[in-house]
């Protein structure tokens, strides 16, 4: 089963959600015997990142008009990458771009998607894979069945390792229709100078157990130091004492970093929906029964006002 992964990039990087999704796509051809193809569209000066994580052949497409982000021009030229390479199973990492990529692109491939998934297949069961669903909120196990595949999967689905490939770089100018770049973006508003909340590594979020704006230094000053993105809790963005933007939960931004650190947060269903897919959870909470401890890997029973301090002045002694 040959498999194609997407690699998208940021900033002319490859971002790391994408070389998951090579280390997901290498594992599926491992156990199928199939070859591993990347694309990647526009310049990317870690490229050589695709051979280091397994790929054999990496199609390049550098074509200005890919700056536009047309999910149907991005889901035929996958598309035709994958016709041209006798592709069954193509692997995206969940984005913006790629949510709506992968329906155009199984449309195209007349695939079967599978989104969310959290899991590499099981294929002593045929190719069943984990699903988050319901926002989160539970998983579903699914089967599929069809012969092309097309799995978006979401941060942490793998662990991320090394495996040495050709990585050769391949041209490619893929044929589009005229429904390609048929949408124009007229401008972008970036909403943060900081980081990208969905896509931090380590995120520090505050809940109403901070009693208000006046002390979110305690959280901006930790997150400083560990490179980290805000967030907070829902009544907390309501409260106007942090922008909508940093709302973190069933109704705001999922997040899936390596480290989590939940400050003065309950742990509501709401809130545990947005971030269930984190490596490591770390929770700071006075009372000892909060929900937040039946889902943190660490819980620090204490008062945030008396813990932050010291927690950010040892981490920033070990810098
Ligand atoms: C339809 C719907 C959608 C929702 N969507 C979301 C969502 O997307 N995201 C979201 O977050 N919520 C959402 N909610 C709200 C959710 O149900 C909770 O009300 C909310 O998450 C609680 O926020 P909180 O934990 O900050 O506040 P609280 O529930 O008030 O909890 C504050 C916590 O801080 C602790 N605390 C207090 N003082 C200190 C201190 N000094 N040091 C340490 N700990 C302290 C307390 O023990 C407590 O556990 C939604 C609700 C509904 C009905």
């Amino acid at each position: 089963m040959s498999v194609l992964i997407f690699l998208e990039s940021a900033d002319s990087q490859i971002k790391k959600s994408s070389l998951e999704a090579l280390v997901y796509g290498r594992n599926i051809a491992a156990q199928s015997g199939g070859s591993v193809f990347a694309l990647v569209v526009g310049e990317a000066s870690n490229l050589s990142l695709a051979g280091n994580f397994g790929a054999q052949k990496v199609f390049q497409i550098k074509d200005s008009r890919f700056d536009q982000p047309d999910a149907q021009a991005f889901a035929e030229a996958i598309a035709d990458v994958s016709n041209q390479n006798g592709v069954n199973t193509v692997v995206l990492a969940k984005s913006s771009l790629t949510d709506s990529i992968t329906a155009k692109l199984a449309f195209i491939l007349q695939a079967t998607a599978a989104t969310n998934v959290v899991s590499l297949p099981d294929f002593s069961k045929g190719f069943e894979v984990k699903r988050s669903i319901f926002t989160g909120k539970a998983f579903e196990l699914v089967n599929i069945t069809s012969s092309k595949k097309v799995v978006s999967i979401k941060k942490n689905a793998v662990e991320v390792s090394e495996a040495q490939a050709a990585g050769e770089v391949v041209p490619f100018t893929p044929n589009l229709s005229s429904k390609a770049f048929s949408i124009k973006s007229i401008s972008n508003e970036k909403t943060t100078g900081e980081v990208l909340l969905s896509d931090a590594e380590i995120v520090v979020s505050g809940g109403r157990g901070l009693k208000g704006p006046e002390n979110w230094g305690l959280i901006t000053d930790m997150a400083k130091v560990l490179g980290a993105a805000t967030g907070c809790s829902k009544p907390v963005s309501d409260l106007h004492w942090r922008p909508h933007h940093e709302h973190v939960g069933q109704t705001g931004i999922k997040v899936s970093p390596n480290l989590y650190f939940a400050v003065g947060i309950s742990g509501a269903i709401q809130h545990v929906a947005g971030i269930s897919s984190s490596k490591v959870i770390v929770a700071i909470n006075k009372d000892a029964d909060a929900p937040i401890f039946k889902v943190a890997t660490y819980g620090i029973v204490g008062d945030a006002f008396e813990i932050l301090p010291k927690l950010t002045a040892a981490l920033k002694a070990v810098q």
